[in-house]
This record gives C-alpha cells, sequence and structure tokens, in this order.
C-alpha cells in the first residue's frame, strides 16, 4: 500500500492494507488484507474480498452470520496486536513519554532499542509530518522484523531502523545537536547518556525507561553531569470495573469488602447512599479490575543544559 496514502488516514480498507480484526476488547488480530483469502475464526469464514472497499470501523459479516469489526491499525491498537519479540512499553507509559519529551509534529527523535516496535510506532504518529525517528538495536533480526511491521503499517517514511549497539557506540555523529528528544530502553542506558547529550540540541529532553530503581540511581549520576530538571516517575493504571448489585451488611467496611477499596469520599457517598435507602436498593459496587497491570519500570526524564 502506497505510504502516503496510509499516513493521510485512509479510510477504506484496500488489497495489502493492515486491519485490526476486532471480535471483542480482549480479542483482536492484525490481518494482511489479500484478494482471495478468507480469514476464520469461530464465528465462522470471512472472505478478504468483502472487506476491501469498505471504511475502517465497519462491520463485516462471515457465511454463518457472525461478524467482526475491521479497525484501522493506529499506534494504541498496534501496541496491544502486535508480536511480542520482547517485553514491550504500554500504553500509561507510551502516552507518559510522548507527552514529556514535549514530541510534536516535525520533532526529530532518536530511541534505543527498538524491541517490539511498540513504542516506536507511537513516536512516528507524534512527528508526523516532516519530522522523524531514527531507531536502533543492536539485534539485527529484531531490527528487521521491526522494519517489516513499520513498512506494513505504512510508517516507512518515517521511521529509519538501523542495527548499532548504543551503549558500546553511542549514537552515529551526524545527529550532533540536531535531536529533539531521545528515548532510551537499554540495560545499561547511563552508557548510552554522554551520546545522547552530544545529539541533543539546547534545552532537549530525554527519556530513559528502567525496570529497577538501581538502574534508575545510576542513570541519574551521569544525568547530572549534562542535564537539568531530572524527574523520575513511575506510572501505574488503575482502571476500576463498576457494576450496579445489592451489599451484604456484613460487607460494610470490613477488611476485604468491596467498599474496602474505594477512595475515601466515594466511601462515604457510597455509605450515605446505603443508610438514606435502605439495603434493598441496587446500589453501585466498585473494585479494581483484575487485569491491571503492576509496575513496569521507572521513566526518568532530564533536560540538556550544556555539554
Ligand atoms: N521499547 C521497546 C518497545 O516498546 O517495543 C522495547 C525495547 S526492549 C525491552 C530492549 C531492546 O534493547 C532489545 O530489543 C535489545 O535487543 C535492545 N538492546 C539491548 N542492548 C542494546 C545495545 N547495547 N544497543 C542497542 N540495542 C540494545
Amino acid at each position: 500500500t502506497d505510504s502516503s496514502k496510509r499516513n493521510s488516514f485512509q479510510r477504506h480498507v484496500a488489497d495489502g492494507d493492515m486491519v485490526i480484526v476486532y471480535e471483542r476488547h480482549d480479542n483482536m488480530k492484525a490481518v494482511r488484507v489479500k484478494e482471495g483469502s478468507d480469514f476464520q475464526n469461530r464465528y465462522g469464514v470471512f472472505k478478504h474480498s468483502d472487506w476491501i472497499g469498505k471504511p475502517f470501523g465497519s462491520k463485516v459479516f462471515s457465511s454463518k452470520g457472525g461478524f467482526v469489526y475491521l479497525l484501522f491499525p493506529t499506534p494504541e491498537l498496534w501496541t496491544l496486536v502486535l508480536n511480542h519479540r520482547t517485553q514491550i512499553l504500554y500504553l500509561a507509559d507510551i502516552s507518559f513519554v510522548i507527552s514529556y519529551l514535549e514530541i510534536v509534529p516535525g520533532c526529530v527523535v532518536l530511541e534505543s532499542g527498538t524491541g517490539s516496535g511498540s513504542l516506536t510506532t507511537s513516536l512516528a504518529r507524534a512527528v508526523v509530518p516532516s519530522g522523524h525517528v531514527y531507531t536502533f538495536d543492536f539485534h539485527e533480526q529484531r531490527a528487521d522484523l521491526a522494519r517489516e511491521d513499520f513498512d506494513r503499517n505504512g510508517l516507512a517514511s518515517l521511521i529509519t531502523v538501523s542495527v548499532r549497539d548504543i551503549q558500546g557506540e553511542g549514537f552515529p555523529l551526524e545527529f550532533c545537536g540536531i535531536v529533539d528528544s531521545v528515548f532510551l530502553d537499554l540495560p545499561q542506558p547511563w552508557l548510552a547518556v554522554p551520546s545522547a547529550a552530544k545529539m541533543l540540541k539546547q534545552d532537549g529532553v530525554l527519556c530513559s525507561f528502567s525496570p529497577c530503581i538501581e538502574q534508575v540511581q545510576h542513570s541519574c549520576e551521569v544525568l547530572r553531569q549534562n542535564f537539568t530538571d531530572i524527574r523520575t516517575f513511575e506510572v501505574l493504571l488503575r482502571t476500576y470495573e463498576i457494576k450496579e448489585g445489592r451489599m451484604e451488611a456484613t460487607t460494610k467496611n470490613t477488611k476485604g469488602s468491596l467498599l474496602g477499596s474505594l477512595p475515601h469520599k466515594r466511601r462515604q457517598y457510597l455509605s450515605a447512599e446505603r443508610s438514606s435507602e435502605g439495603d434493598e436498593k441496587p446500589t453501585l459496587i466498585v473494585r479494581p479490575c483484575s487485569e491491571t497491570r503492576g509496575h513496569t519500570g521507572y521513566l526518568t526524564f532530564a533536560r540538556l543544559t550544556c555539554i
């Protein structure tokens, strides 16, 4: 598919497109559309030829009358369906990174390692139309597979993937002083910090993702030589399941009760609702979602001052 068309948010499914086939929020699959091919799931057989020409977002039917939705491969959906060749960054961290790295259209961004390309895909969309993401991984096969994914998703004009040991060699000198943002997801990021400092424009921002606080401490020691505004964040996404139901009187504020997990104000609200209306009336039951992810890593941001 012509990548310029894809970048302008092509609205109709064409032969060769990547689509996200959506069954349910927890069951989606990336499928390359090919005239003459079929897609099969428990709802039946879907002909790709029926998909071509339909707007993204369409509900399409199988021979048995089952249905799926055809969604555009946005970076958000891509992160949910991509092949995990490494640990990846998820949306809570990704959105924070893009915002705090101050990435806007036209920015030049350096990234290492590329890994599975989860973050890279979102970085690319953030720099559209005139910016570029240069991403480096020392693992050749991983770099090749990421490049293939970016090509299939129509991102080839926005992302350049190169094989390079960034901890050992640093970033290529051609980027000296012309880069807006640097992102590191490396086991020993402090080894790449001096090179990142040379690449960044004055006031450019660096972010390093590390799972362990010891890695963060080591990175901060090196960052202090050339960077200011050094801040570390941990992003924890907490979603709640909310449903209507009846509460047993004995569950009220006991350890392990549903009410016990509510924020204080909400707890007061529910208690008030119950005491004025009695136990017969359905009330809202709120509890942390069982799929909630825990710790992923620490995000350390720093702004270049002087070299
Ligand atoms: N942020 C990526 C994503 O969201 O998909 C995941 C990155 S993955 C955890 C870390 C990557 O760093 C791996 O692919 C690994 O091959 C690469 N890597 C490790 N050491 C490296 C080095 N010295 N130079 C370049 N890449 C390196």
